[in-house]
């Protein structure tokens, strides 16, 4: 028995239909021909906020919302802050979002667009979300974590029943890994749908938390390092409640990279798919460009990766499609 039930999941997709986008799940020709099996692209890059977590927060709001609670506040980096301005904005609810210095500032000046408080706090997401947890008795908000709440990982669950009826004979998806829960949403979707389909999570090298805390058989704290994939940063919490144990739980296998491969992925996605991709969507492209998704696994079938967002700063999103080196083995014509 799970704490997550797939009722849970019904319920998030009614409560969020008609304000987050069902999103297009298209298939890429040129990550196929590269994985010897089809490989679709699931674009969360379309939603309203740029990211999924649009869907998560919207949920977890609207219920708020239903139970009276007109203040919240939440800890992010950057694009569940932007979800919550947005969806607060909607439901006509006051946000306050605590972000720390490492959030880019494309991300912080779209919280305050969206008219919620952005506060900057400390040096990590841990900073963040303490001051964040602090301001919930002194100023009677209501907090909504980024990751580590049941509605939260609900409405990102959604994500794979969309996967599951678009594509039945799915056989791996590729999701990007943080705070999981993303991860565990969609891998509770998918493997209630059915049990067979592998799951793989994907991150960046340095700083990964929840990789070290499944390495140590428990939530650990990791350094916080600035990374192309901004929105993979921050620790899971050592008082890890639900995301830990369900990614544990639901994952297959993990993958990490490097930052010259995340920039590779974000490269591809524009060049190949005509797509601004952030580092932290770019991730499945690149671990799918750099040969490093389990080929065993991959052989199984078609393939979904979850793209996650497209919130990258135009500036540096030029550079990287400027500088990025195709990989040794690409026939990329520049
Ligand atoms: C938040 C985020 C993730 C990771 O989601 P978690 O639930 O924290 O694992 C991946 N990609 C993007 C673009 C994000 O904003």
């Amino acid at each position: 028995m799970s704490v997550l039930s797939l009722a849970d999941v019904y319920r998030a997709r009614r409560r969020i239909a008609g304000r987050v986008c069902h999103t297009p799940l298209i298939e890429s020709q040129s990550l196929s021909e590269k994985a010897g099996t089809a490989v679709f692209l699931k674009l969360e890059t379309v939603q309203p906020t740029g990211s999924f977590k649009l869907r998560g927060a919207t949920n977890a709001l609207a219920r708020l919302a239903e139970q009276g609670c007109r203040k919240v506040v939440t800890a992010s980096t950057g694009n569940h802050g932007r979800a919550v301005a947005h969806a607060a904005r909607a439901l006509g609810i006051e946000a306050t979002v605590c972000m720390s210095a490492l959030v880019p500032a494309n991300k912080v000046q779209a919280v305050r667009a969206l008219g919620a408080q952005a506060r900057i706090v400390g040096k990590s997401q841990d900073e963040a979300e303490h001051e964040a947890l602090r301001l919930v008795p002194e100023e009677g908000f209501a907090y909504v974590p980024p990751f580590d709440d049941l509605h939260v990982i609900a409405g990102q669950a959604t994500i794979g029943l969309e996967i599951v009826e678009a594509l039945p004979d799915v056989a791996n998806i590729v999701v990007p890994l943080s705070g999981g829960g993303l991860f565990a949403g969609i891998a509770f979707a998918a493997k209630s749908a059915n049990r067979a389909i592998g799951l793989i999570g994907v991150t960046m090298a340095r700083g990964a938390a929840m990789h070290a805390s499944l390495a140590a058989g428990q939530p650990v704290l990791v350094e916080e390092f600035e990374t192309l994939a901004d929105s993979l940063g921050g620790g899971i919490g050592l008082e890890n409640r639900y995301t830990y144990a369900l990614t544990r739980d639901l994952i297959d296998d993990t993958v990490l990279l490097s930052e010259a491969s995340i920039a590779r992925g974000i490269a591809h996605a524009y060049r190949h798919e005509r797509l601004v991709v952030e580092g932290a969507a770019a991730v499945g492209i690149a671990a799918l460009l750099d040969g490093v998704l389990p080929a065993e696994r991959i052989k199984r079938g078609p393939l979904v990766l979850v793209v996650t967002g497209a919130n990258i700063d135009m500036d540096l999103h030029r550079q990287i499609v400027d500088t990025a080196s195709p990989q040794a083995d690409s026939h990329t014509i520049l």
